[in-house]
C-alpha cells in the first residue's frame, strides 16, 4: 500500500469498519488492538492521517501534545496508570504496518528492562 491510500484506521475512524472504541474526541481515538500483545493493548490514533511520526511537522505539535497528555489520561482510567508502555512503530524497518500514526498503549504483562 502506498503511504496515501486511504489506510484501515481511516476506515475505522469514519465508521467504515467496526471497532472496539474506548475513547475518542475532536482530534483522536483510541480503540482496542485486533490482535493484543498484551493484556491491554490500545491505539491511540490521531484522526489527521499523518503516515509516520517523521511525517509530522511544526503544525503537529498540539496535537502531538494531545495525543501524549490523552495516553496518560486512558491509561490511568483504564486502570494501568502505573505501569504501560508507549510504542511509536515509525516505517516499514521498525515494524510499521499501518501507515497512520498510531501510539501503542501495552500494559497488564511483565516488561524486560530493556526496549527491545
Ligand atoms: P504497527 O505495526 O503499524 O505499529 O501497528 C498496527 C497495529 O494495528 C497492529 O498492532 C495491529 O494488530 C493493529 N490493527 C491492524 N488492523 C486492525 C484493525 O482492523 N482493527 C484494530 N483494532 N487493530 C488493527
Amino acid at each position: 500500500m502506498s503511504m496515501t491510500e486511504e489506510t484501515i484506521f481511516t476506515k475505522i475512524i469514519n465508521g467504515d469498519i467496526p471497532s472496539d472504541k474506548v475513547y475518542e474526541d475532536d482530534e483522536c481515538i483510541c480503540i482496542r488492538d485486533i490482535t493484543p500483545q498484551a493484556p491491554t493493548h490500545l491505539l491511540v490514533i490521531p484522526r489527521k492521517p499523518i503516515p509516520r511520526l517523521v511525517d509530522a511537522s511544526d503544525e503537529d505539535k498540539a496535537l502531538l501534545g494531545h495525543l501524549m497528555l490523552k495516553v496518560g489520561d486512558i491509561a490511568r482510567e483504564a486502570g494501568v496508570g502505573d505501569g504501560f508502555r508507549v510504542i511509536i512503530n515509525n516505517g516499514a524497518n521498525a515494524g510499521q504496518t499501518v501507515f497512520h500514526l498510531h501510539l501503542h498503549i501495552l500494559a497488564g504483562k511483565t516488561f524486560s528492562e530493556g526496549m527491545v
